[in-house]
């Protein structure tokens, strides 16, 4: 399915692409669930999330243990500072409680008449309750009709009969909640939701539906959940409040955002999302950039082809694949075979990509050089004549590899395929190892090391390239793992006797590229160094 057509109804002509910083740019509404087992630690969450900024909370009723319905339900509407969306999900619908039905469904009465401001009622039994309270529901509730996914999304027509059946059953808010198997379910229900008449929430579970909890508010979605906490979810895949109001800047959202975003798989480790959207805040640039957890980049861009979705970052292991997923690529990307920045240019739509990888990486270790023989710079590079050891003929090999090659070096790669090693050392002019054969690799001293896999990184941050005791002969050790900023690699390397240089030097520098690529604005550049040193 394309999103051209779908997506173009939002592309709202605006002269500027700045927005003012402090109006609230939508009506999407943002609610907390609070699921304690006791009405205390429910009362005390609902005042955090008041502190936080919900707009309301879903209080589920279905975690609580010794429960007394009229006695608790008063005092959590005397004790609410926000609104309150009460719900009571039985085991068949995924939720918790597990007993006569009837009851339930009384208890969701007694709710709406004692003051709660919304009721989530599910579709199956929705419209007997509906019937139920005809002439008798108070004028403040809303009830909030839903249905749960929790295996797959279903296709555009099966999710529009859905709807109609939600809206049918009597629902004052449409609500339905579908499973991600992978990202572009999640254009699927954004086309649902843009062409809603009524009210409606539509949101894909899993880390594959993350983006559907964030761009509900460009999409026009009723609300979005946020968690209080880091995994205390009541739904699989939901940001913390915390994180929609201040990471993604939430509030400032509206149709005419654009969206930016790194491709990756894994990608939620990435910090592109907090240095981008930091930065977009500075400038009161309408944009937001999110974390993309994409299975088949190729499936991706088939989908996501407005211009709504205006550029991206690309990481591991699209790359090389990204590369063919574009209309023109620059003729160093060419070069190096890995895309590592992909922009659609707004007047035709085209995907335009990009290597800006090695050129942080390349200056930090010159950079490092220097500081190390107390040299300033002069005509040639510091890595002129030197013995340049890549670990890995990925990207970002690949990357470090041209770029050491265009700077003069001698060029070594060892990679775990030792076919993509000698491929890559043939395309740049060098030398290939494999990875076994690192240990024992010792030519000369002063040579430089650059570990371009992901080894070492979070979770598994024992981990290293190459052995402690074979990191003797190297004068600068580079690691393109930022996550954790001093690897195991360069804290060995540094015990050894070299320089290191971390892999956020990389990270910073590719990204002012990048960033003057996504905005055609200048890169803040101070702004980034400060953002990057609080990790
Ligand atoms: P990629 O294209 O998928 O390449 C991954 C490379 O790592 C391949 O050579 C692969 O070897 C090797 N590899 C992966 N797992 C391995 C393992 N367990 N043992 C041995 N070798 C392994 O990925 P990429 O985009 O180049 O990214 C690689 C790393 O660099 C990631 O950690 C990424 O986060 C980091 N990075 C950092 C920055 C930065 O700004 N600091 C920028 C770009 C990338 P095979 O060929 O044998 O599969």
């Amino acid at each position: 399915m394309c999103f051209r057509f779908f997506f173009f109804f939002f592309q709202v002509a605006s002269g500027s692409k700045l927005v003012s910083g402090s109006m609230r740019k939508n009506p999407t509404l943002i609610c907390v669930p609070i699921m304690g087992e006791s009405v205390d630690k429910m009362v005390v969450d609902m005042g955090k999330a008041n502190a936080s900024g919900a707009d309301l909370v879903e209080i589920r009723l279905d975690g609580l243990k010794n429960f007394n319905p009229r006695e608790n339900i008063k005092t959590l509407i005397k004790e609410s500072p926000v609104p309150t969306l009460f719900t009571y999900r039985p085991i068949w619908e995924g939720g918790q409680y597990d007993g006569d039905e009837n009851k339930r469904v009384d208890v969701l009465r007694l709710a709406m008449e004692l003051g709660a401001d919304y009721i989530d009622v599910e579709l199956q039994v929705a419209r007997e309750f509906n019937d139920s309270v005809r002439g008798k529901k108070p004028e403040k509730c809303k009830v909030i009709v839903s249905s749960h996914n929790y295996q797959y999304t279903p296709s555009v027509e099966d999710l529009s009969n859905l709807v109609a059946r939600i809206q049918a059953s009597g629902a004052d808010i449409v609500k339905f909640a579908t499973t991600a198997l992978d990202i572009t379910d999640v254009a699927r229900v954004f086309q649902i939701t843009v062409h809603s008449q009524v009210p409606i929430i539509g949101l894909v579970m899993g880390e594959r539906g993350l983006i559907s909890r964030i761009l509900c508010a460009k999409f026009g979605g009723f609300l979005t959940f946020g968690t209080l906490e880091n995994g205390i979810v009541s739904a699989p895949g939901q940001p913390t409040i915390k994180d929609l109001l201040d990471l993604y800047n939430f509030r400032q959202m509206g149709p005419d955002t654009k969206v930016f975003g790194i491709i990756g798989k894994p990608v939620g480790h990435s910090k592109s999302p907090i240095l981008y959207n930091e930065a977009f805040k500075s400038v009161g640039f309408n944009g937001v950039f999110v974390h993309l957890l994409v299975d088949d980049i190729a499936k991706f861009f088939q989908t996501y082809s407005s211009n709504d979705f205006a550029g991206f970052s690309c990481t591991i292991p699209h790359k090389e694949a990204a590369v063919k997923c574009c209309d023109e690529v620059d003729t160093v990307a060419k070069s190096i075979g890995a895309v590592n920045c992909i922009i659609r240019r707004q007047s035709d739509g085209k995907l335009f990509g990009y290597n800006t990888d090695y050129v942080g990486a390349i200056s930090a270790i010159e950079d490092g050089l220097r500081g190390r023989l107390n040299v300033s710079g002069g005509v040639s590079s510091a890595l002129a004549g030197k013995l340049f050891v890549v670990i890995g003929a990925g990207g970002a090999g690949k990357a470090l590899a041209y770029g050491a090659k265009a700077k003069g070096a001698r060029v070594v790669i060892a990679n775990r395929t030792y076919d993509r090693a000698r491929e890559l050392a043939e395309t740049v002019g060098g030398h290939a190892l494999s990875l076994a054969d690192l240990e024992n690799f010792n030519p000369e001293d002063g040579m430089i090391l650059a570990n371009t896999t992901s080894i070492g990184m979070q979770p598994k941050v024992d981990e290293t390239p190459i052995p402690k005791h074979a990191l003797g002969h190297y004068a600068l050790v580079f690691d393109a793992v930022y996550t954790p900023k001093i690897t195991r690699l360069l804290r060995e390397a540094e015990e050894s006797g070299a320089t290191i240089v971390s892999g956020l030097e990389m990270f910073i520098g590719q990204a002012y590229e990048q960033y003057e690529r996504f905005t055609g604005l200048p890169a803040p550049k101070e702004l980034f160094q400060k953002t990057m040193a609080k990790y």
